[in-house]
C-alpha cells in the first residue's frame, strides 16, 4: 500500500498521476482537515471534499475545489436572504457539506463520516481525515485572528501574516486508521502541498510523527526557487521565520524524510535531494512525477515498482 499526505491542490495534483499506475485499492490519503468549517448548518472539510471528487472523477481540475458543472443557486439564493456566506459552494458540493454535517451530528466519527460519503460516492481509494477531532488553523494579521478560510477566501490572502496558531492548543491525537494506514505503508508521500497548512497540521496530530520515522518516506517540495507554485505557502513559512524554499520544507521534514524530491529546475540546493519535473500542468505530468517518485520508492525499499493499473 502506499499512503500519501494531502492537502487540496498540490498532493491531489501527484494523486492524480498516482491513480495511473497504482489500483485505488492499494492507495490511502490522509488529508488535513485543518482548513474545516461548519457553513450554512454543513460541514466543509475542503481537502478531503477535493480528494474525493478527484476519486471520483467529479472535480472541477481549473480550480482544484468543487464538483465539475456545478451550479451554485443556492450560494446565490442565500446572499439574496441577506447571508454572508463568503465562500462559493456549488449546489452538489453543498449536498455532500450537509450530508457530512448530518452525519456527524448523528454521532459518527468524521472518518466514518467521510468513508460513508466515499462509499456514495464510488471512492476506492481509502480517503482519511488526518484526525477525529477538530484541529483549526488560524493566522495572526494586524486585524486580528482569522480562521484560514477568513484570510484566504474572505481576505484572500492579502493580510501581512504575523504568525499562525491552531486551535485547540494541544493537537489532537491522528485516527487509529491514519496511524495504520501510516504503519502499514509500503511507502509514505508527501505530496507537495503547502508544509505550513496542509502538512503541518497532519504531522501534528499525535503519532504522526513517530509513525513517519518508522516509514518510508518520499516528500516532494511544493516550492521552485524562493516561490511555491502558487498558494500562500511563502507568506505562512516567513511568518513562521523558516525560508520559504525548498530548503525550508525540507528542514520540517528532515526528521523522518528519507527521499526530499524537488524540481529539476530549482535553484536551490538541498544536500541529497533528488530532482524530478514537479510541475504538474496535466495527467501526464503527473503521471510523469508519480512514476519517478514511485521509482524512487522501489528503490529504496527493494520493491518492485507499482504495476501499471490502467
Ligand atoms: P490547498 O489545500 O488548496 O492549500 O493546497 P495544497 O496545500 O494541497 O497545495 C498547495 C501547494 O501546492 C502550494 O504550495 C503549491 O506550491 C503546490 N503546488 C501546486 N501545484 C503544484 C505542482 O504542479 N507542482 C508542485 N511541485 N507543487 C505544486
Amino acid at each position: 500500500m502506499i499512503t500519501v499526505l494531502s492537502g487540496g491542490t498540490g498532493a491531489p495534483k501527484l494523486l492524480r498521476g498516482l491513480r495511473r499506475l497504482v489500483p485505488d485499492a492499494d492507495l490511502a490519503v490522509v488529508v488535513n482537515t485543518g482548513e474545516d468549517a461548519w457553513v450554512s448548518g454543513g460541514h466543509l472539510s475542503p481537502d478531503t471534499d477535493t480528494v474525493l471528487y478527484l476519486c471520483a472523477g467529479i472535480l472541477n481540475e481549473e480550480t482544484w475545489w468543487g464538483i465539475e458543472g456545478d451550479t451554485f443557486a443556492c450560494h446565490e439564493a442565500l446572499r439574496e436572504l441577506g447571508q454572508d456566506e463568503f465562500i462559493r459552494i456549488g449546489d452538489r458540493d453543498r449536498a455532500v457539506h450537509l450530508t457530512r454535517g448530518d452525519l456527524l451530528r448523528s454521532g459518527l466519527t468524521l472518518t466514518e463520516a467521510t468513508a460513508r460519503i466515499a462509499d456514495r460516492l464510488g471512492v476506492g481509494v481509502r480517503v482519511l481525515p488526518m484526525a477525529d477531532a477538530p484541529y483549526a488553523t488560524h493566522v495572526l494579521t494586524d486585524e486580528g485572528r482569522l480562521h484560514f478560510q477568513e484570510y484566504w477566501v474572505r481576505r484572500r490572502g492579502a493580510l501581512p501574516v504575523r504568525s499562525l496558531e491552531w486551535e485547540p492548543a494541544t493537537p489532537p491525537p491522528a485516527s487509529p486508521e491514519t496511524l495504520a494506514a501510516l504503519e502499514g505503508a509500503d511507502a509514505v508521500l508527501v505530496g507537495p502541498s503547502n508544509p505550513v497548512t496542509s502538512i503541518g497540521p497532519i504531522l501534528a496530530c499525535g503519532g504522526v510523527r513517530e509513525a513517519l520515522r518508522e516509514a518510508f518516506v518520499v516528500a516532494v517540495s511544493p516550492f521552485i526557487g524562493h516561490a511555491p507554485v502558487s498558494g500562500p505557502a511563502g507568506a505562512l513559512m516567513a511568518g513562521l521565520g523558516l525560508e520559504p524554499s525548498s530548503r525550508g520544507v525540507h528542514a520540517l521534514y528532515r526528521d523522518f524524510c528519507d527521499v526530499f524530491v524537488q524540481d529539476a529546475g530549482d535553484p536551490v540546493q538541498v544536500p541529497g535531494a533528488a530532482r524530478a519535473a514537479t510541475l504538474m500542468t496535466d495527467p501526464a505530468s503527473s503521471e510523469a512525477l508519480a512514476a519517478a517518485v514511485l521509482e524512487l520508492a522501489g528503490e529504496r525499499t527493494g520493491r518492485p515498482r507499482a504495476s501499471r493499473a490502467r
